[in-house]
């Protein structure tokens, strides 16, 4: 089973992405996290994703679209994917069902992580106090940037795949459990 985890900054998704990979064996492909990990690196990508994440933009399409590409390449991909972070504008939603096809494998669902965004600045909030700050994008300002990119690009891949009949949508705003729960639910219908 494939499937992509969607919604804004902090409503969730590595967190049920973990549980998911925990539970049914799945490969959690996240970007940010791949991102993270070429910053840490200070690969040359790393340098030039640094300055635009804290800025609260997205990174290139063309960039995202080799990433996925080519992590998805690996053959632990095939006990099934988790997106987490990907596709974030149409053009990556459409260079996904290029890959897919290519691969001769089917996306199951996309489910949307629905969130009161007024929450999110306290769970960043929260999260950048628990990591020690280990995130510079964890702030108050980066995040209303990051909300307002969403809204403007990464919002319109939701009816890119409700007329695919693909969409779910499950409530962010319950804890750790219950929206995993609900996920489950979703993966087993
Ligand atoms: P969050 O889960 O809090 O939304 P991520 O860790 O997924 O944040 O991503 C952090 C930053 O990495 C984004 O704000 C963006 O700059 C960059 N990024 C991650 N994935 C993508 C993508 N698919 N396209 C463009 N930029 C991306």
């Amino acid at each position: 089973m494939n499937i992509i985890l969607f919604g804004p900054p902090g409503a969730g998704k590595g967190t049920q992405a973990t549980k998911l990979v925990a539970d049914r064996g799945m490969v959690q492909l996240s970007t940010g996290d791949m991102l993270r990990s070429a910053i840490a690196n200070k690969t040359e990508l790393g340098l030039k994703a640094k300055a635009i994440m804290d800025a609260g933009e997205l990174v290139s399409d063309d960039i995202m679209i080799g990433m996925i590409s080519e992590r998805m390449s690996h053959d632990d991909c095939k006990a099934g994917v988790i997106l987490d972070g990907f596709p974030r504008t149409v053009a990556q939603a459409e260079a996904l069902d290029g890959m897919f096809a290519e691969r001769g494998i089917t996306l199951d669902h996309v489910i949307e992580i629905a969130v009161d965004e007024a929450a999110l600045f306290d769970r960043i909030e929260n999260r950048a106090k628990e990591t020690g700050g280990a995130r510079s994008d964890d702030n108050a300002d980066v995040l209303r940037q990051r909300l307002s990119v969403y809204h403007e690009n990464t919002a319109p891949v939701l009816p890119y795949y409700a007329d695919k009949g693909l969409l779910s949508r499950v409530d962010g705003m319950g804890d750790i459990s219950s929206v995993s729960h609900h996920i489950e639910q979703i993966l087993d219908s």
